[in-house]
């Protein structure tokens, strides 16, 4: 329960929102991953052996060689090669993944947080986001401890499953700055108007629902933030 912030850190308005970023330790099916490709290497190096360079090629060895090629197949298709990254935060929660977009769940869009088979689902009305509580525990604790803050009522984990995570720790995963989200054609959710220009956006600083300026709301539809003093003292 570390409170300790940084200078000029806090939740209101401020324009240095963060994340933090959470590599995958996904141990278990890694293993798997690297078991299966030397397992359908060895097959498929032995089958061709046997078949075409040994003089007395087995039987077998044909059905060696599909076996091998099955067996790298299905590594290549549902392989885990790492390089998965989880970022959590101001901006709500993103996975990384290779070679695609960014794929971001404000913490407004997110209908519920639960868990599930060893997983813990962040389901939103048109992206979900899984994590593996064992492999990305710190993201799945900093996850729920962010949403029970931002948008409690949405958080559906019992007690003994909030209990299962770790502590979530300050000194893990690596902070960075929310890169710039793309707000111009988001529709502000008080008047329905869609947002031409970036100034005119008034994102809540809790859960990153969008505003138009003209129409920001007393309270946050979505989360219930006070929108009514924004920005400190501007009189
Ligand atoms: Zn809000």
């Amino acid at each position: 329960m570390a409170e300790h912030k940084t200078e000029g850190q806090g939740r209101k308005g401020r324009k240095g929102r963060t994340e933090r970023r959470f590599e995958a330790v996904s141990a278990s099916s890694s293993w798997a991953t690297l078991a299966g490709t030397v397992v359908g290497a060895l097959l498929l190096g032995a089958g061709i052996f046997s078949q075409w360079l040994s003089s007395r090629p087995w039987d077998l060895a044909p059905w060696v060689v599909g076996s091998g090629a099955v067996v790298l197949a299905a590594v290549i298709l549902w392989g885990d090669f790492g390089g998965k990254a989880v970022r959590v935060g101001d901006a709500g929660v993103a996975l990384e993944l290779p070679g695609k977009p960014l794929r971001r769940l404000g913490w407004y869009a997110v209908e519920s947080i639960r868990v599930d088979k060893g997983q813990l689902r962040i389901v939103g009305s048109d992206t979900e986001i899984s994590l593996s509580l064992s492999g990305d525990a710190q993201a799945s604790a900093w996850v729920v401890k962010e949403a029970r803050a931002r948008i409690p009522s949405r958080v559906e984990l019992s007690k003994e499953e909030r209990q299962g995570l770790p502590e979530p720790s300050e000194a893990l995963g690596t902070q960075l700055p929310v890169e710039k989200l793309q707000v111009t054609g988001m529709r502000c959710k008080a008047s329905g108007k869609v947002i031409t220009f970036e100034r005119d956006a008034r994102p809540c600083p809790r859960c990153g629902q969008v505003y138009h300026c003209e129409s920001v709301p007393e309270t946050c539809l979505t989360c219930e933030a006070d929108l009514a003093a924004p920005k400190g003292k501007s009189s």
